[in-house]
């Protein structure tokens, strides 16, 4: 089955609002060419969402968030609400990133909440799973896949799967220069893949993007993207610059 390549930049905590819409100028035009191509959405901080959202209205780049709280609305201090960005054209949500993870407390139960929550409020949630270094040197990448993916997916409707998108990142390669060979990273995702199968079917499985990130640049993305189960990238430090990110995206489906 063809799936539709998809590459997210997650700009993490970097980017002024002004900052943010230069860099948003820049990548729809660059970008353009692409269009039909390639399904591509930025994330920016939670004050850069709505100039993001202005800036790329009608071009072939899509806005996400970084971070959903699973409430409606109420005594939650510093945290954003689904129908908050729907409210204002996001369309997409990162949830689970191992940064929420290691620094914010967030656990499978809460990822598998903030799931529930995006869904609920009309955005795609981008899953982020991984593991750490001392569990892959421990043997233990694929009962940590399974429990992280078991736990974000708990009663989530089977109607609802092809509005999610899994980010496979393992956490020693963020940000630290140090890719997943693509016959690694191929092996684990069709692992996670297979994990699908067995929680829904194989014609689900079959569909959902599962995007690879960690270090992935201009470079490498040809590589990685080309592996069977590889269907595009979650981006951090390539995705800061227009050029890096725009020769990324292209050289992913060269
Ligand atoms: C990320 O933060 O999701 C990521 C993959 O970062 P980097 O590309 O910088 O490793």
């Amino acid at each position: 089955m063809a799936r539709k390549v998809f590459i997210a930049g997650n700009w993490k905590m970097n980017k002024t609002a002004a900052e943010a819409k230069a860099l948003c100028e820049a990548l729809k035009e660059s970008l353009a060419p692409l269009a039909g191509k390639v399904e591509v959405a930025v994330c920016p901080t939670f004050t850069s969402l709505a100039t993001a959202v202005e800036v790329l209205k009608g071009s072939n780049v899509k806005v996400g968030a970084q971070n959903i709280h699973w409430a409606e609305n109420g005594a939650f201090t510093g945290e954003i609400s689904g129908a908050m960005l729907k409210e204002i054209g996001v369309e997409y949500v990162i949830i689970g990133h191992s940064e929420r993870r290691q620094y914010f407390g967030e656990t499978d139960e809460t990822v598998n909440k903030r799931m529930q929550a995006a869904l609920a409020n009309g955005l795609k949630p981008i899953l982020c799973i991984g593991e750490t270094l001392e569990e892959r040197e421990g043997n233990k990448t694929e009962a940590v896949l399974e429990q992280q993916i078991k736990g974000a997916f708990a009663d989530i409707c089977e109607c609802k799967m092809d509005q999610i998108t899994i980010a496979y990142e393992p956490v020693w390669a963020i940000g630290t220069g140090k890719t997943a060979t693509p016959e690694m990273a191929e092996e684990t995702h069709a692992f996670i893949r297979k994990t699908i199968a067995a929680l829904y079917n194989q014609e689900i499985a079959d569909a959902m993007v599962i995007q690879y990130g960690g270090s992935m640049k201009p470079e490498n993305a040809q590589a990685l993207v080309a592996q069977a189960d590889i269907d595009g990238g979650l981006i951090g430090g390539a995705a800061l610059k227009a050029d890096s990110f725009t020769a990324l995206v292209t050289n992913a489906i060269a």
